[in-house]
């Protein structure tokens, strides 16, 4: 599995082109069908995803290509999931969250509860992933909480990653950044996001 980007042609281009590495070797990918299609909750609606598959030309490994709009095992895009952790931090229940974004309330639980239980980590690899995007960063102030921290960690290594390739999504950046485990109960694909 490999979190690439939102845009469909650019990533085709890429596949095709020989660009994309390979996540277990680093060798070159190139195309290899694709995954099973998945329905994705957007605030625009449901939207059908048939990610790309691709095999990698040294170890013979296949990976699914997932847009860096998901997360893993994530039935919404990251951006929802994102603004509900975002309002959480700043205070706002579980409850009034999900009814303005129009998810159910366990679901919204289970996000944040996992966020929780994972922001030490999540502060940790985003601190790392901030610093390797940008040597020169200034430490990362410390917030009034953990969860408020591992949130500042997110937004930092975001913004040097915009100064660095562009603007983009925060969540995106963020779902990339974790290889989209974000809210895995796996660390280790957390772990293994590429810059
Ligand atoms: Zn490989």
């Amino acid at each position: 599995m490999l979190i690439v980007c939102a845009e469909e042609a650019q990533v085709e281009a890429e596949l095709v082109g020989g660009l994309l590495g390979c996540p277990s070797c680093r060798e070159v990918l190139g195309p290899w069908g694709h995954a099973r299609e998945r329905v994705l909750r957007c605030r625009s609606g449901d939207r059908l995803l048939v990610p790309r598959r691709a095999r990698c030309r040294g170890c013979a490994g296949t990976h699914v290509l997932l847009p860096e709009v998901v997360l893993l095992r994530r039935r919404d895009e990251v951006g929802v999931i994102g603004e509900a952790i975002e309002a959480n931090v700043a205070g706002e229940g579980c409850r009034p969250i999900a009814s303005r974004l129009g998810v159910p309330a366990d679901t919204v639980r289970g996000w944040l509860r996992r966020f929780v239980e994972r922001a030490e980590l999540v502060r940790v690899l985003f601190t790392r992933r901030a610093v390797a995007l940008d040597p020169e960063l200034g430490p990362v102030l410390p917030a009034c909480s953990v969860v408020a921290d591992a949130l500042e960690a997110m937004a930092v290594a975001a913004r040097a990653w915009v100064l660095r390739f562009g603007p983009r999504p925060v969540w995106q950046i963020v779902s990339r950044l974790s290889a989209g485990g974000l809210l895995s109960r796996n660390t280790s694909s957390l772990a293994t996001g590429a810059l």
